[in-house]
């Protein structure tokens, strides 16, 4: 019997790392839908909004989106499961569906202290757009931080004008720094930024201006998702009019590493692949699992003998010639 493998340490700072040590105990995310909504979908007085091309219409459609369970029942069968599946013994609150800042201060805090009621929950995650969040909700979010550690995660997507534009993204991308550099005035809140590969008219040279992007602003944590061709989008019709073509997953594999190369060690990395749901995935199929494309990732850096950060600019949030921009007009009249 041949000596075990050892185990290669990982090349990425994932994020599971950063908890362990950050907390001394294994930490578990509970995923929860807060009943929010979103500005660019539902804006405000009922107006619709177009949403973005890859973004599920069923989503919002009362008929498939039924209520959510009450916030406590969400937060008691995530401490269960995490318990049960992971042993784990700490919890991140992760409101996650939609947009989590959209609503009055009041209403935010009457959904967000339902987590007072846990004490197994150590730290709070919030998903939203960049342009909508304002001064007040950002106070309100600090005002967190005393007793949990605040996670903040806004979807970029792209670092390209032009693929904001095509894939109706409804900001950006100078809202979106003019919004980091707000929240970056507020050093207890942590920031993570959501970026997908792959997206339509974009090739190596624009996704690895995204990182760099990234790689030069005051971010702790980034989510990496592909690119999902989702049944019934606008995003689908394009597909089927063969207008895009989604990635292969080894294509993918080696721009992941293209950009994990680029970004400085110290930003977490929190999700390296997308997952969508199986009956609603048009495009890509790929014949590799979550877990087997982590491993590939992995392996591939490993091969090129490299790691997050090998090639980084090694750039400071000051020094990286990040300027915020003007407001951005759009961003002003959502915040109202
Ligand atoms: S911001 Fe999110 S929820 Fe809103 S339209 Fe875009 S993808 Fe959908």
């Amino acid at each position: 019997m041949g000596l075990p493998r050892m185990r290669e340490p990982l090349r990425y700072n994932a994020f599971s790392t950063y908890l362990r040590e950050r907390f001394g105990k294994r930490i578990r995310k509970i995923p929860l839908d807060a009943g929010f909504g979103c500005p660019h979908r539902n804006g405000p007085g009922g107006r619709q909004g177009p949403g973005c091309t890859y973004c599920s219409n069923d989503a919002f459609s009362p008929s498939s989106r039924p209520e959510p369970p009450p916030l406590e029942e969400q937060i008691a069968a995530g401490i269960r499961r995490g318990r049960r599946r992971c042993n784990a013994q700490g919890f991140i609150a992760y409101f996650q569906a939609f947009s989590n800042t959209y609503g009055p201060v009041p209403i935010l805090r009457e959904r967000y202290d339902v987590i007072r009621r846990f004490p197994e929950i150590r730290a709070l995650a919030v998903g939203t757009r960049p342009d909508c969040v304002d001064g007040a909700v950002l106070d309100f979010l600090e005002s967190y931080c005393a007793e949990y550690e605040v996670w903040i995660e806004y979807g970029l997507q792209s670092a390209s004008e032009e693929t904001l534009l095509r894939i109706r993204r409804g900001h950006t991308v100078a809202a979106f720094l003019e919004t980091i550099e707000k929240t970056a005035r507020k050093p207890n809140l942590k920031i993570c930024v959501h970026v997908i590969l792959g997206l339509p008219g974009e090739g190596h040279a624009e996704m690895t201006a995204t990182a760099r992007l990234l790689a030069g602003l005051p971010v702790h944590g980034v989510k990496i998702h592909h690119c999902h061709v989702i049944r019934g989008t606008p995003l689908a019709e394009e597909y089927l009019r063969g207008e895009v073509q989604p990635m292969a997953c080894s294509t993918y594999v080696s721009c992941v590493c293209d950009f994990l190369e680029l970004l400085p060690w110290q930003i977490t990395v929190q999700r390296l692949v997308g997952e969508a749901p199986e009956e609603l995935l048009l495009a890509p199929r790929w014949d590799r699992t979550k877990a087997q494309v982590l491993e590939d990732i992995q392996t591939e850096l490993v091969r090129r003998e490299s790691r997050q950060g090998a090639r980084g600019p090694g750039v400071s949030y000051q020094g990286s010639g990040f300027r915020p921009s003007h407001p951005d007009p759009k961003t002003q009249s959502l915040r109202k």
